[in-house]
């Protein structure tokens, strides 16, 4: 059997449309996604081999019975990815991998918080969509357009922010500052986030330094990296030291996200 990550189940793209300014929906199709499964995971992505490339993207719909996975693609400038969907047709052929997600949130969270940027946006919705009745949950939601704000059906307690023209590739993302600044309801509660990288390293040291909350009560994910050709070429020139200090913090019996903390310290000293 193929390692979970390897793009592995081939179909092709079935429709495409617009779904708003920044984001076009592509519905992919065939037979060989007869053996593709869900995760089970609201944020599950799947890795999606196109024309030599590969980059992850959330399943924001999967019909078992029909076959088809609905993709959310953010179009931006620059990126192999982000042209395939801008330029995509009926019959472009991709291989899809296995999916899987992030989203845990702890039995005794009373409230949920969601921080997501436009590459976000197709996870958040669909963590909407499948809260459980009346659980509170609150999406800050950093779009280019106001036009990309999207309605979600949900029986949730939901409170939606949507933050407009900053982050998403036109500048730094808006939605460290706004978590910093945002009172936070009483009780033990949940943050997802996922957006641009850094950020999301401001998001998790925010959650874990200076409110001191356990590994358990959030999931950051960094699902794009802003500026990335000058990002890898520096990453280039540390990556012996982190990946050193990474093995040394893992033989020292470190858990997984003492040993984040410890690599996200390195980078951030290393101006990454
Ligand atoms: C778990 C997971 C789930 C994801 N789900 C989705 C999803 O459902 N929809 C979605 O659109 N993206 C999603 N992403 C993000 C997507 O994988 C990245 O944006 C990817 O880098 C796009 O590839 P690319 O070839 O277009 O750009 P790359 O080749 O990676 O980068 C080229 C240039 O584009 C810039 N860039 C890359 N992504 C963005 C962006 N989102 N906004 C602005 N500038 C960008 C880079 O900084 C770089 O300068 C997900 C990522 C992860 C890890």
């Amino acid at each position: 059997m193929p390692p979970p990550d390897e793009p592995q189940f081939r179909a092709h793209v079935a429709s495409t449309g617009r779904l708003s300014p920044s984001l076009r929906r592509i519905r992919f199709a065939g037979a060989g996604l007869s053996d593709f499964s869900s995760s089970g995971d609201p944020d599950e992505r799947v890795l999606i081999e196109f024309d030599g490339h590969r980059r992850s993207y959330t399943v924001r719909h999967w019909d078992p019975a029909a076959g088809t996975v609905d993709v959310d693609f953010a179009i931006h400038a620059g990126g192999a990815a982000a042209a395939w969907a801008r330029a995509a047709t009926v019959g472009s052929p991709v291989l899809l991998s296995r999916a899987k997600g992030w989203y845990h949130p702890p039995a005794d969270a009373n409230w949920q918080l969601l921080l997501a940027d436009l590459s976000a946006l197709p996870a958040a919705a669909r963590i909407v969509e499948n809260l459980a009745p009346a659980t509170a949950v609150h999406v800050i939601a950093e779009v280019p357009d106001a036009g990309d704000e999207q309605h979600w059906v949900t029986t949730a307690d939901l409170t939606v922010t949507w933050l407009h023209g900053t982050g998403n590739g036109h500048g730094p993302s808006a939605l460290p500052d706004h978590l910093a600044s945002l009172p936070l309801p009483p009780g033990p509660g949940y943050v997802w986030s996922a957006g641009e990288s850094g950020a999301s390293r401001t998001i998790r040291a925010h959650l874990r330094r200076r409110l001191g909350w356990g590994a358990d009560r959030f999931d950051v994910m960094g699902y794009w990296q802003a500026d990335k050709e000058r990002w890898l070429a520096r990453y280039r020139e540390v990556e012996s030291r982190i990946e050193e200090l990474t093995a040394r913090e893992l033989s020292s019996g470190k858990s997984f996200d003492e040993v984040r903390d410890a690599v996200d310290a390195a980078l951030d000293e290393a101006g990454l």
